[in-house]
């Protein structure tokens, strides 16, 4: 149990004793002025010694390590949560907006072969308080650089679809409580068919992402294990659905491997997919990891991919590569304590 697992009638019953308006404060110190409970100023002391020392206020990360690049523009906290598991979220400041890439799980157990999370294994879920104190944490550190956080992507360690309701409480709190909007939201899968299905049925208008990196079965399948269990036919009816039932545009992530998925014949598969679905595509370049060889295809490459699948009409962007030298870039979280480090 952690403060941001709490809901507000749980919040209320620590505060009992006194008048309503004290739990209305603290909720609004937890939530709005993103205060620690001992810091709610409008709170009298005595009040803020007990909530100081309340079991159930106890933080749910604790910042290990705080390392920044591009200039300060980017931001990665090596998290330790209370069994000493160990996460890491990532902020990124744009010119015009700030985004939050968030953890749901220490560790995955997709193993996809080229991401850094995947090869070292599971250890657990997150319970809703530690994917919700990431977007606070994020939240604050924006706001002391007078930014406020706009968006918030799952795309950091774990595989958010695997841990469905602790994702979904979590959400709901970012957006009933933390203002969030929903459509700043992303949520981003491996291609769990059956939980996008699910997804679409929540009334909840996230932005779905669905990581395929290879368009035709085989491919795919030795990319991704998970497309064993849910191959191409069944994740593309499942993405079909979801934009239907939402009306939002899906993306689909792309990383592009030199020699393994950046092929003429790998475009015109992905463009077929990409048109059915009126998805939009995300190029990156793949970043290095310790367990996979291939590299990353040249900037040349990357820029034919992409023009191949413009003409074949597909809606695509190359994501800037953030953070690569502190292990923050996409597929690089690990959350190794003896990792090295920059600063
Ligand atoms: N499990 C979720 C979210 C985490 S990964 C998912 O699979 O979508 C976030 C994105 O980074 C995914 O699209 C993932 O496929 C991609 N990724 C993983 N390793 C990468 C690497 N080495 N280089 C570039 N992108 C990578």
């Amino acid at each position: 149990m952690s403060r941001y697992d709490l809901t507000r009638a749980e919040v209320g019953s620590l505060l009992a004793d006194l008048p309503r308006f004290r739990s209305d404060q603290l909720w609004d110190g937890l939530y709005r002025q993103l205060a620690e409970p001992a810091e709610i100023a409008v709170l009298p002391r005595p009040v803020r010694d007990r909530l100081a020392s309340a079991p159930e206020l106890a933080p749910a990360l604790r910042v290990e390590r705080l390392v920044t690049a591009d200039s300060g523009l980017t931001e990665k906290w090596l998290l330790r949560l209370a069994d000493d598991a160990r996460v890491e979220t990532v902020l990124m400041h744009h010119p015009r907006h700030s985004t939050v890439c968030v953890s749901s799980q220490a560790g995955c157990a997709m193993a996809c072969s080229f991401c850094a999370t995947g090869q070292g294994g599971f250890r657990r879920h997150l319970g809703v308080g530690e994917i919700v104190e990431q977007v606070v944490l994020a939240s604050r550190a924006s706001r002391t650089r007078g930014r406020r956080l706009d968006n918030v992507v799952l795309m950091g360690m774990g595989e958010p679809l695997a841990n469905y309701s602790n994702v979904l409480s979590a959400i709901r709190r970012l957006v009933a409580d933390l203002g969030i909007g929903a459509r700043h939201v992303t949520v981003s899968t491996v291609g769990i068919a059956p939980a996008i299905r699910r997804l679409a049925s929540e009334d909840l208008q996230v932005n779905l992402a669905v990581s395929l990196h290879g368009a035709n079965d085989g491919l795919r399948a030795s990319l991704v294990p998970i497309a064993r269990r849910y191959p191409l036919a069944q994740l593309v009816a499942a993405c079909e659905h979801y934009g239907r039932e939402t009306g939002r545009r899906i993306s689909l992530e792309w990383a592009l491997i030199d020699g393994v998925n950046d092929r003429a014949s790998d475009a015109s598969e992905l463009a077929a997919i990409a048109r059915r679905l009126r998805a939009h595509v995300n190029l990156i370049p793949l970043n290095p990891t310790p367990g996979y060889l291939a590299t990353g295809t040249s900037p040349q490459g990357v820029r034919a991919f992409r023009d191949q699948l413009t003409t074949f009409g597909v809606n695509v962007t190359v994501r800037r590569t953030r953070g690569r030298d502190i292990d923050a870039a996409c597929g690089q979280l690990a959350a190794s304590p003896g990792a090295p480090t920059a600063t």
